[in-house]
């Protein structure tokens, strides 16, 4: 059974190895749409000969590409830039088509983002900073080069499939580097669209692109001995298995996985500002954001209000609906997620001291995977739905006594990407700020990315940056060259 073709954009499905295209050698992955639970399309994998030949293609291409100048890499990216600008009506439509997201949200809030990385990572390579040039040894000049690591396997996860192509590539292919890239098997339609913007723009082999499933295509692809460097954004787990794929022949690894955002709401804080931010941050797509606004605490004396408001405001976030524009969230990206949130949900119900003041259940909606937006009061620090990612519709309130607490509670977890404070005292801002360990700590908002500026964790959240300056710097090596005089 396939999607009615009258709402489906026109589908991609072959590989780009080497600068061809060619279908995947192995059998189908179903492709679903989250909205109706349907299947889009068997999407064929590819096989460990395709991947040998990808990677072999990234290297061929990696003498050339890796002596570009870097004009001419960042006329590259600002041609991507506006082949995806010119084509964002149909990239937002597969995007929200295979991920379920409110078209509004691909169109206004994805497209644009993903553009503009591009056009930031053209403009960076451009203007890399170092340490001077010098006679640090009399008779001789020392000079510092950044150069491009090799050939990376980049593998990307579901919850914004072209979003994190975008994160991975721009700094990637701008520091001369060639990729061969893996998206997720479950959403890998936007990545197969750009492939033939990549093959148009970009020379053969700087670029390779493989559907299939993490523990055949992406296993094989992160243990080839003809790769440098592992690039992933995905779940812990994933990123223990690339630390073991890497260690083989040591490759650079780069990952980025889970998060637990601590949100720690002082008593003097604008609790209005406050539930408007979570109504937004905690439930954007969903709740599938490694940096959403899940793990609340509050201040005893504006917790009662703060879970009275937040819920009677999530009750009211539009999902769900026939006409998609009026949307806010959509659905999760598979019955097994689903499942998962709605387990999480269930085993903190059953603790005495937790209330479920909204949401709490999926919803029918035609066969989608649709789950109501969820406020989980009283929880304690040590509740399961406090400490581990629910990645869902999902928030938890916990009442705090004093700013210790808060910190100390706010550090407590295996994650360290983002975090957030909430008060009009700006120096309680500053020093709560300082004391979080987390990549991110926002004030009075929460979630807001900008490409220049870097996005990555402490702790088990992985280590490397995304987006900015820093980005470029984690795809690019660091050499010496030392000249003798005479
Ligand atoms: P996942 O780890 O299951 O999959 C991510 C990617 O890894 C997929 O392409 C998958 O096919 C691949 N993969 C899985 N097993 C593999 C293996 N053995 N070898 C090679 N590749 C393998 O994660 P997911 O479910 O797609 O994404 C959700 C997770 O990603 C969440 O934990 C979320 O927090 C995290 N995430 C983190 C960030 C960040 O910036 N820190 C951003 C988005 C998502």
């Amino acid at each position: 059974m396939t999607e009615d073709q009258t709402h489906t954009p026109a589908i991609d499905t072959d590989l780009l190895i080497g600068g061809s295209f060619e279908p995947g050698q192995e059998p189908g992955e179903p492709v679903l749409n989250p909205r109706s639970g349907r299947l889009i399309l068997d999407l064929p994998e590819a096989s460990t000969d395709q991947v040998d030949r990808a990677v072999a293609a990234a290297r061929a291409a990696f003498a050339d590409w890796s002596r570009t100048t870097p004009a001419e890499r960042s006329a590259a990216l600002h041609a991507i830039a506006d082949r995806i600008e010119a084509e964002a009506g149909g990239f937002a439509a597969l995007e929200a088509l295979n991920c379920g997201k409110p078209i509004n949200a691909a169109t206004n809030d994805e497209l644009p983002a993903i553009v503009d990385c591009f056009r930031y990572f053209a403009g960076a390579v451009r203007c890399q900073s170092g340490t001077v040039a010098g006679e640090y040894l009399a008779g001789h000049t020392s000079m510092i080069r950044r150069d491009a690591v090799g050939v990376i396997a980049s593998i990307a996860p579901w919850n914004y499939p072209l979003m994190m192509m975008a994160w991975k590539l721009a700094p990637a292919i701008g520091g001369g580097n060639t990729v061969v890239f893996k998206p997720s098997e479950q959403t890998p339609l936007t990545a197969l669209k750009l492939a033939r913007v990549l093959a148009d723009v970009l020379p053969a082999g700087v670029v390779n692109i493989l559907p299939g499933r993490g523990q055949t295509v992406g296993s094989y692809l992160i243990n080839h001995p003809g790769v440098d460097m592992i690039s992933l954004t995905g779940d812990v787990a994933t990123g223990r298995k690339m630390l073991d794929a890497a260690a083989k022949s040591v490759k650079r690894t780069h990952l980025e996985l889970g998060g637990k955002a601590p949100v720690v709401v002082f008593d003097d804080a604008d609790i209005s500002e406050v539930v408007e931010g979570l109504r937004a941050f905690g439930y954007y797509n969903a709740g599938q954001d490694c940096t959403a606004a899940c793990r609340i605490y509050a201040g005893k004396k504006v917790y009662e209000r703060l879970v009275a408001d937040l819920s009677s405001a999530v009750s009211g976030i539009a999902l769900g609906l026939e006409d998609d524009t009026q949307n806010e969230i959509g659905p999760l990206i598979s019955l097994r997620q689903r499942d998962r949130v709605a387990s999480f949900v269930e085993r903190a119900r059953e603790q005495s001291h937790i209330e479920v003041t909204a949401g709490g259940e999926a919803m029918g909606n035609g066969g989608g995977f649709f789950y109501r937006p969820t406020v989980i009061a009283g929880a304690r620090q040590s509740d399961e739905i406090v400490r581990r990612e629910v990645f869902g519709p999902v928030v938890s309130v916990t009442p705090f006594d004093d700013v210790d607490q808060a910190v100390d509670w706010a550090n407590d977890s295996d994650y360290g990407l983002a975090s957030s404070v909430w008060t009009r005292d700006v120096g309680r801002a500053m020093a709560t700020a300082a004391r979080l360990r987390y990549g991110c700590t926002w004030v009075n908002t929460h979630f807001m990315l900008v490409n220049e500026m870097p996005h990555g964790g402490l702790k088990q959240s992985g280590y490397g940056k995304d987006l900015s300056a820093y980005a470029l710097e984690d795809y690019t090596v660091v050499r010496h060259v030392m000249v003798k005089h005479g």
